[in-house]
């Protein structure tokens, strides 16, 4: 089992791994899609390669719809920073209730040794 001194060390340094990614992070999933443009006579609406790639973001939202929204060219590098912002957010979120997880158990198995 690891020590307390080196799980309190852990989890301080969760929390200000958790305070930096979440300022940066942005919710969902990066896909690039190619479009035909506006003029007929484009080479996209007759069998040329279409327009792009396009990056755009895909999430659900809080009421359960898929939505999403193109992301505009000087955004791009941003947005892709704050995706991986968020998955690397979402393990130091899962370390962190491992920990918790364990201090519980263990508060709950100390406590038994106590009263027997
Ligand atoms: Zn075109």
């Amino acid at each position: 089992m690891e020590s307390t001194d080196m799980l309190r060390d852990r989890r301080k340094q969760l929390l200000r791994d958790i305070e930096r990614l979440s300022r940066l992070a942005i919710f969902g999933t990066l896909s690039e899609t190619y479009r035909a443009c506006g003029t007929a006579s484009c080479r996209c609406h007759d069998k040329g390669p279409k327009h792009g790639p396009y990056l755009t973001v895909s999430y659900r939202s809080q009421d359960g719809k898929t939505t999403g929204y193109s992301v505009p060219r000087g955004a791009e590098t941003s947005i892709r920073e704050g995706i991986e912002a968020w998955r690397e957010l979402q393990q130091c979120l899962r370390e962190m209730g491992e920990i918790n997880k364990d201090h519980v158990l263990q508060i709950a198995r100390a406590a038994r040794e106590r009263s027997t």
